[in-house]
């Protein structure tokens, strides 16, 4: 019984050291190589689903001149936890807009290409309707298929993963890398996390209370509106320049070539 316990607990541990390592460490397997040169490193700040507490992080980038880059769910804006078009509009001023499909879909599974079509060609006619230069793209729940992004290269000239990791000029433009911040990270995280000569994207869900009919995985991505504010100060006063995810990719295009 006792040994049980004994072989339970290690386990557990381990599995903790493994979590942890997955967070803070993975970085170190990155393949490196710098984006330009390794005097200057770049940060993009991206904001995934159009969550009403986004708000709070366009009133902070504007606070400190800074941009960003949000991705807009177009069939759920107005709905319960969402901002609605003209809050979109509002936010315009600091972020760049980009897609994220009509639905919210997994990109992994769809069934037929017209279905892949009406997620995410749909999405990207909506936003240009409402008159947003929209150019690039993140796939929900960070999944992606050969398929899915067959058809993003139709209308975007990149598109961002969940993949843990640095940008570098050996990308693949449609596999960006990105680290999500929670509330449980810190400035030291990041620190650990930005490589100089590369290119790093943040990416933040709800900046301040999340809806109150949130689920629990909502919630835990939520960071706070002083942690947000901090992030700004902290990258305001360092050498790193931040861009918007667009951005980053052109600078991408032009070392690769493309
Ligand atoms: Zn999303």
């Amino acid at each position: 019984m006792i040994k049980r316990r004994i072989f339970i607990a290690a386990a557990l541990v381990i599995l903790a050291i493994f979590l942890v390592l997955y967070q803070f460490g993975q970085l170190r397997s990155t393949t490196l190589g710098s984006l330009f040169d390794d005097d200057v490193t770049y940060v993009s700040l991206r904001f995934d689903d159009g969550w009403k507490s986004q708000l709070n992080a366009h009133e902070a980038l504007k606070k400190y001149g800074l941009t960003g880059s949000i991705y807009i769910i177009s069939g759920f804006m107005g709905d319960e936890g969402y901002m609605d078009w003209s809050d979109v509009e509002t936010v315009s001023e600091t972020m760049e807009i980009g897609g994220h499909t009509v639905s919210h879909a997994d990109l992994r599974n769809l069934e037929t290409m017209q279905d892949y079509e009406d997620e995410i060609g749909d999405d990207y006619r909506t936003l240009v309707d409402k008159g947003f230069d929209v150019r690039t793209f993140v796939y929900p729940y960070g999944n992606y298929s050969a398929v899915a992004i067959q058809v993003i290269k139709k209308y975007y000239i990149c598109a961002s993963t969940q993949d843990v990791g640095v940008n570098t000029q050996n990308t693949d433009l449609f596999l960006l890398r990105d680290f999500t911040i929670r509330s449980f990270n810190s400035i030291e995280d990041m620190e650990r996390k930005i490589l100089p000569g590369t290119w790093t994207i943040l990416t933040f869900h709800d900046v301040g209370e999340p809806h109150a009919d949130a689920n629990s995985a909502v919630k835990s991505n939520a960071v706070s509106v002083s942690f947000f504010d901090d992030i700004l100060k902290w990258l305001k006063a360092s050498d790193i320049q931040v861009i918007t995810v667009a951005e980053g990719c052109e600078l991408l295009m032009k070392v690769q070539g493309k």
